[in-house]
């Protein structure tokens, strides 16, 4: 099977995505803002700073993500499973790196989904989501056919849903800028190694996933 990267601005769907990827096809989902999630509970300097970072829209230090990213995915590599990498890179520097950690993994079948969504809608989704704490779905009280059957509680897991403290509209403007300064000049970069997929995220995620299927066991 392809390897994914995704390379989206927030509230696109490469969560979403990445999740209908793991239940129909076992693929291994990497998240690098879940791993910082994870990391910024820690009561250690370096959580609190991971937190005040996210919480405010900023991006983590290029070393430190790679090296989070690192020994996660070598492991799957060496495990022979089929990986989505969902929040990195987000800027050049990253995906030079990202690249030479995959030569030196000898990984070469990946391709990067550029998810393509416009700035109103990426609002819309941010303000309006709210996520399970414990299998990580993602609902949205202002979007109908995103609703949870009973408000504000995951249709699985019977929890409460939480509001992610990134996912307001200061924040929300910060990280659609740094996505369009620093994460739209990746694009070209792997379009040059002919690695892109474009995809238009303004549609249904059901509708997104038929696309994203068909690259699934693309031959390359
Ligand atoms: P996400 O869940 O992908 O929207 O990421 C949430 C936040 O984590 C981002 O707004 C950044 O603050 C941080 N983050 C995630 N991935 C990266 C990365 N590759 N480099 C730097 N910061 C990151």
């Amino acid at each position: 099977m392809i390897n994914f990267v995704f390379i989206a601005p927030p509230a696109a769907g490469k969560g979403t995505q990445s999740k209908l990827l793991v239940e129909n096809y076992n693929y291994v989902h990497i998240s690098t803002g879940d791993l910082l999630r994870e990391a910024a509970k820690d009561s250690s300097s370096l959580g609190i700073q991971i937190n005040n970072l996210i919480s405010n829209g900023k991006l983590v230090d290029d070393d430190l993500m790679i090296l989070l990213l690192k020994n996660k995915l070598k492991s799957v590599v060496e495990c022979n499973k089929a990986f989505i990498i969902d929040g990195f890179p987000r800027n050049l520097n990253q995906a030079v790196m990202l690249t030479n950690l995959f030569d030196e993994l000898n990984v070469n079948n990946y391709k990067v989904i550029n998810m393509n969504l416009d700035y109103d809608e990426a609002l819309k989704r941010v303000l309006g989501r709210l996520v399970c704490p414990n299998c990580k779905t993602s609902y949205n009280y202002l979007i109908d056919n995103l609703k949870p059957v009973s408000e504000g509680i995951c249709d699985k897991c019977r929890v409460e849903l939480v509001k992610r403290n990134d996912d307001n509209e200061k924040t929300f403007k910060d990280r659609y800028d740094t996505y369009l300064n620093l994460t739209v000049p990746i694009i070209s970069y792997f379009t040059n190694l002919n690695k892109i997929i474009n995809i238009d995220a303004n549609k249904s995620s059901d509708e997104i996933f038929e696309n994203i299927k068909t690259y699934v066991t693309e031959v390359m």
